[in-house]
């Protein structure tokens, strides 16, 4: 759990983003081989037709999965899959799937969930040496009467439903880890918790037919203690989706982000009226009413919503939190608004 003022120590280097401003010439950044559109950037918007949003940088690439499916008039459920699987399956990414980093004892410990518009869920936490925990969590959601599975029990089913296994640490994140744990010494009993060593892939899609689901996998923060979950495979903390409203997926600091129920928070906003960006703001103004006992310095926590109109927003609590869209005119990646500065 989140603790006392003096618990977490936190870096302020901030990580390099690649900005979209109308005055930057979008197109010139965008990745290649990826949408030839580049739509103009905006931290809300209304999409007719299917849209797909995710967290961070690597949304571009997962948002490219997911369209493969939902340009071909596939499911939403089975584009956030799709979608988020290219994440996973990133040897260069240091906070989710394969090339993750481990905790503080050198497990790789990957936690995911998968929610579709008509409330069906899935989700595994704790779980090792499984290549793509989004699709156990999907066999979770249609092969079992439950809706999560964790540690050695999750990763048991994984077995038998015949899911890829990896080796976990990679090499490379493994001699890091062994850097990382000659200069923690002393902080090898309470974990140094740092920002910058997370970046959970959220993503949440509407298709053709109005349809809503997202998903969100992650390998949690880096170092953390053996056993640590946080919000990501948590139904209505990292995740949460109603065809009824719309869909909610969270990034950031998973113990505050379980405080508030984040995305089912965000959900529920949008049920009572709140535009996705007011619900993302709304819930990270909640974050941060709640945390009167931490040090707000460094509590990032981001939202990025999607109701049933096709309308979408985010927020973060700091600046730095940026999403990935993709609609049918092209795709775009955007910096959230936020409501303070590192
Ligand atoms: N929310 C994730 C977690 O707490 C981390 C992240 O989003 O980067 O495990």
């Amino acid at each position: 759990m989140v603790g006392g003022r003096s618990t977490l120590v936190l870096s302020m280097k901030r990580r390099q983003f690649i900005r979209f401003g109308a005055a930057l010439g979008a197109l010139s950044v965008v990745k290649p081989g990826q949408a030839s559109t580049v739509l103009s950037q905006s931290f809300q918007g209304k999409a007719s037709g299917p849209i797909v949003l995710s967290t961070w940088n690597h949304g571009l690439a997962a948002n490219e999965g997911a369209w493969k499916v939902l340009k071909n008039g596939g499911s939403a459920l089975d584009a956030v899959q799709n979608g988020v699987m290219v994440t996973e399956a990133d040897l260069s990414n240091r906070s989710v799937g394969v090339g993750g980093r481990p905790d503080r004892d050198g497990h790789v410990t990957l936690d995911a969930c998968i929610m579709s518009g008509d409330s069906r869920c899935g989700s595994v936490a704790f779980l090792e040496g499984i290549a793509h925990p989004i699709s156990v969590a999907r066999a979770v959601m249609e092969r079992t009467q439950h809706v999560m599975l964790v540690g050695d029990g999750a990763r048991q089913f994984a077995l038998e439903q015949g899911f890829e296994t990896a080796k976990m640490p990679i090499d490379e994140v493994k001699k890091d880890y062994q850097e990382w744990r000659k200069m923690n010494k002393d902080l090898f009993k309470k974990p140094n918790i740092n920002h910058e060593n997370h970046d959970t892939i959220g993503m949440i899609a509407m298709d053709a037919e109005g349809k809503l689901a997202g998903a969100c996998t992650t390998s949690g923060w880096a170092y953390k203690m053996h056993g640590r979950v946080g919000d990501s495979p948590i139904i209505g903390a990292g995740l949460f989706v109603d065809d009824q409203v719309g869909a909610a997926t969270a990034t950031g600091l998973g113990e505050a982000i379980i405080r508030v129920a984040g995305s089912h928070t965000v959900v529920e906003l949008m049920r009572h009226g709140y535009s996705p960006f007011d619900a993302c703001k709304e819930a990270c103004m909640r974050i941060i009413s709640k945390h009167s006992d931490f040090d707000l310095k460094g509590l990032q926590c981001g939202f990025i919503a999607l109701d049933k109109e096709g309308n979408y927003g985010a927020y973060s609590i700091y600046n730095g939190f940026n999403f990935a869209l993709r609609t049918t005119e092209g795709e775009a990646l955007i910096d959230a608004k936020f409501d303070r500065s590192w």
